[in-house]
């Protein structure tokens, strides 16, 4: 008999789990049943701003794999309308609903994986099931909206919540023509931004003809005719003929706590670093759990799809009988509205302060291109770096096209531990199309290597020796070198 390896929850983790278990594993090994109570596996939930826009026409360009390519190219087993309802760790078996039908029954496991995802947050404010608002989160919500805005041709649109998916769904709808307002109790959008730098996105959010009001908590959605038709802040009524949610997620993990299944003190399932939950033979990956952030030393619930492929195919391989870890996350994330790109790596001010760091910021202006070159864009780059150490501890950008993928330099930085001293002289690539001749990151290492020096140096003493002699020869000033063109 083969070993029955079963998936709860049919996206990023679960399938990835799936798939790499499968290469390592034939059926007559492993059989692999996947439950998702969706209509679609293997989606990207990533692209549900970008089929409401209208930017990706095709919904079927969304999902990666269907249930039929799945029995067909791997041999898994994937039922979609299937919610798992409850985990036997013990009898190693779960019960399964068939929405389809309304049937309930169990099904046996030796292995499991529980990919479950996050849960939108959904305020208990009267009004909020009225028809016209939409939660985001699955494929099938991308789907509702984009037929409610061609269908019933809404012409305002609130969004609540200006995370990175409310600020991504407000350019969506403004993109559509409508007028947007996005509602927040937050002081600024994009809260995993320090203040200074989330306070530019509002600007420029308001720069695009977005209208937002903020520290405006919520009280109710108004309806007429049954229908939504407009938000009640605490400061007024807002007019809507659509009202997206995006105020936050959090891990999905009812089916494993109720199972007996160890949740960490970040609230998602906690696993080890093979991605195993405390019960044997059940793993966990995605944003239903725990992932290690390598900076702050700790657990968190960070829900990104970067990292849930990685962590699926890490359980996956451990599941089909080899060897891998997953060494935790640093928190990149980018995202962009309408013509501003942001972005963000490791550790904002708060979180270092939380972490125990203490450290210094500094913010550059530079330019995505050399600065005389046509369509030079502006980006702006903020470092959280550690006192003393000048171990870079974060990093923020904000910028036009060409800012946000630079984030990813500091982010590998971040995760290979480097100092800002370390980063001044990394040879990155130069051409007056791609850079200037200091690229804006190098341009801000080398500042923040200036702040740190400074405040390491006893008052009218000489800098520490701790910071290098390569790293003394470079103590002219930025703008100082910023003049030297080596052409
Ligand atoms: C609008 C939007 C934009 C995003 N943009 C980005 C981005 O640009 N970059 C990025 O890195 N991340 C982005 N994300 C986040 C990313 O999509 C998620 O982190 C990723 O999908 C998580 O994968 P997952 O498999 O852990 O969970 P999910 O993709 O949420 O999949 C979990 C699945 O489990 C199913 N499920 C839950 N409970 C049960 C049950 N009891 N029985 C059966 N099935 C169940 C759900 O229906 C769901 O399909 C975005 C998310 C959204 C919503």
């Amino acid at each position: 008999m083969p070993e029955r390896l079963v998936i709860v929850g049919g996206d990023a983790a679960g399938m990835s789990a799936a798939t790499q278990a499968r290469r390592r594993r034939g059926s007559s090994e492993l059989q692999i049943v996947a439950f998702e109570r969706g209509r679609y596996t293997s989606y990207s939930a990533c692209g549900i701003p970008y089929y409401v826009s209208g930017t990706v026409e095709d919904l079927e360009s969304l999902i990666v794999r269907s249930p039929e390519t799945f029995r067909k190219n791997n041999e898994i087993d994937a039922h979609i309308n299937h919610e798992v309802t409850a985990i036997d760790v013990d009898a190693r078996k779960v019960t399964v609903r068939d929405l389809a039908n309304s049937v309930e029954r169990t099904e046996g496991f030796d292995q499991l994986v529980i990919a479950t995802g996050a849960t939108p947050i959904k305020p208990n404010w009267p009004g909020i099931d009225t028809d016209g608002v939409f939660g985001v989160q699955v494929l099938g919500d991308g789907v509702a909206i984009r037929r409610w805005v061609d269908e019933e041709k809404p012409t305002r649109a609130v969004v609540i919540g200006g995370g990175y998916i409310g600020v991504e769904m407000a350019e969506a709808l403004k993109v559509r023509g409508m007028d947007v307002t996005l509602v927040d109790m937050a002081r600024q959008p994009m809260a995993t931004l320090d203040q200074d730098m989330g306070a530019l996105v509002a600007e420029r959010m308001r720069d695009l003809g977005i209208d937002l009001f903020l520290e405006e908590p919520v009280l109710s959605i108004d309806n007429a005719n049954g229908r939504a038709s407009g938000v009640i802040t605490e400061a007024r009524e807002v007019p809507a003929d659509i009202v997206v949610l995006g105020i936050g997620v959090r891990p999905n993990v009812e089916l494993a706590e109720e199972a007996g299944i160890e949740i960490g003190t970040s609230g998602a399932i906690k696993v080890d670093r093979q991605m195993l939950t405390s019960a044997d033979g059940v793993w966990s990956a995605g944003d239903c759990a725990e992932k290690f952030h390598r900076v702050s030393r700790r657990g968190v619930a960070i829900p990104l799809g970067t990292h849930a492929n990685k962590e699926g195919r890490v359980a996956g391989i451990n599941v089909g009988g080899g060897y891998e870890t997953f060494p935790g996350v640093v928190g990149t994330a980018t995202s962009k509205v309408c013509d501003v790109e942001v972005a963000r790596t490791g550790l904002n001010e708060s979180e270092a302060t939380e972490a125990g760091f203490q450290f210094v910021t500094d913010t550059t202006d530079s330019t995505t291109r050399a600065g005389y070159f046509p369509d030079a864009r502006p980006i702006k780059t903020k470092l959280v770096v550690e006192k003393q150490s000048g171990r870079l501890l974060g990093a923020q950008i904000i910028g036009e096209e060409g800012a946000a993928k630079r984030i990813d330099m500091l982010a590998t930085a971040l995760w290979n531990g480097m100092s800002v001293g370390q980063m001044l002289n990394l040879d990155l690539s130069y051409a007056p199309p791609f850079a200037p001749v200091w690229d804006p990151v190098l341009i801000a290492a080398r500042k923040a290597w200036h702040l740190v020096e400074e405040t390491a140096r006893p008052k009218g003493g000489t800098p520490s020796p701790s910071l290098g002699e390569a790293q003394r020869e470079l103590r002219r000033s930025p703008e100082e070198t910023m003049q030297v063109d080596p052409e």
